[in-house]
């Protein structure tokens, strides 16, 4: 008989934390993440609230898996050959990772960014060997736009790519072969539900479509949306697009449009749910007092929306969801009493955990 999520769980030997694999440099460290039983949260719900710990990732993000997908397809498809250039428009973990893998494959990584980004966000790009191009952040339809540039920049260079996270399919192919199989092997195969936010939407139609298929269409696949993103109306409205309007204090998460990464997997997504920046704090901060996880803004949005849907499909289910990276790339906001009070959100902070508002 099949046990249960939690009694797997249980089963392990705590020693089992403590074993390591052996791989073969940095890009045989991607992916095979710990998935990680949320014990409060599935005491509370009488659901078993399992995250994919993402930020165990060698490059400390979700988007390393996408960054080695369109690398490799680049790469299988005589693209980009060794010696060559990867370019990309990116402000965040899309970069980080790719430069990463560029410095293990030997490729050269040019990265076009909007200069209203953090200096530390440039500082560590240039540490791991990109070239960082800060160019005026203007609107998409601007051809000045950082990711026009980039495109421009790869079309007129020999032996060079750009990897357009938005619309190559190979970010979504990553996490069908690996994210999603994954996941059904962790909860050996009782998976009845997946919820994630999206930016590019790789991760959710990828790791969505691995569970849909191996469950025989059972896994329910949902969609969490933060404030400003367009994707929670177009979805409960039954395909209607808006424009977008509104602001969140999470990064990387947030769409406007659907993407070819998203494409036609959004009519199979089940359900979404909105999630307000208060809700998000409040996790973010319960995260890290009940279960010691220290987490970034996506995270944290993930985990309350897989704590909403259990409370929909009721107890007994196994709802699983993403971690996306560590708050390490956000604590001077995240962490800071200024901060917070500047986006009105000090009181989302409950009162007992505002010890950790350190900042
Ligand atoms: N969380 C964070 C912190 C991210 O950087 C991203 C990628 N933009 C996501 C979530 C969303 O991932 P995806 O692009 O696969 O939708």
């Amino acid at each position: 008989m099949m046990q249960s999520v939690a009694a797997a769980f249980r089963a392990r030997p705590l020693a089992r934390a403590f074993t390591s694999r052996s791989v073969d440099g940095f890009v045989g460290g991607i992916g095979s993440t710990p998935l990680i039983r949320l014990q409060k949260l599935s005491e509370q719900t009488g659901c078993d609230i399992v995250a994919k710990s993402e930020l165990q990732n060698p490059g400390g993000s979700v988007k390393d898996r996408a960054a080695l997908g369109v690398i490799r397809d680049a790469e299988e498809r005589g693209l980009l050959k060794p010696g060559g250039t990867v370019v990309e428009g990116t402000a965040g973990n899309t970069g980080i990772g790719l430069a990463h893998v560029c410095r293990a494959r030997g490729y050269r990584c040019v990265i076009f960014m909007p200069d209203t980004q953090s200096q530390e966000k440039i500082d560590l790009l240039r540490m791991l060997g990109a070239e960082v191009y800060p160019v005026p952040a203007v609107a998409y339809e601007n051809p000045k736009n950082y990711n026009h540039q980039a495109r421009d920049f790869a079309k007129d260079l020999p032996n060079a790519i750009w990897t357009d996270q938005f619309d190559n399919t190979a970010n979504a192919e990553a996490h069908y072969r690996t994210t999603g199989p994954e996941i059904w092997e962790q909860t050996q195969g009782k998976v009845d539900a997946f919820i994630c936010a999206t930016g590019t939407g790789g991760t959710l139609a990828g790791t969505g479509r691995a569970l849909k298929e191996k469950s025989n269409g059972k896994t329910q696949v949902w969609l969490a949306d933060p404030p400003g993103s367009v994707l929670y109306s177009y979805i409960s409205s039954g395909g209607k697009l808006t424009e977008r309007s509104g602001s969140s204090i999470t990064e990387g998460i947030g769409q406007g449009r659907i993407t070819n990464n998203l494409g036609t997997f959004v009519k199979n997504i089940d359900g979404a749910l909105h999630i307000p920046d208060e809700k998000t704090i409040a996790m973010l901060y319960d995260l890290l007092d009940t279960e010691g996880l220290y987490l970034g803004a996506s995270s944290a949005l993930n985990v309350v929306a897989a704590v909403e849907l259990a409370k929909k499909l009721g107890p007994g289910k196994t709802i699983a969801t993403i971690l996306c990276d560590g708050a390490y790339r956000y604590q001077s906001r995240l962490f800071s009493k200024k901060w917070l009070q500047s986006k009105g959100l000090e009181n989302a902070v409950p009162e007992h955990l505002k010890k950790y508002v350190v900042l």
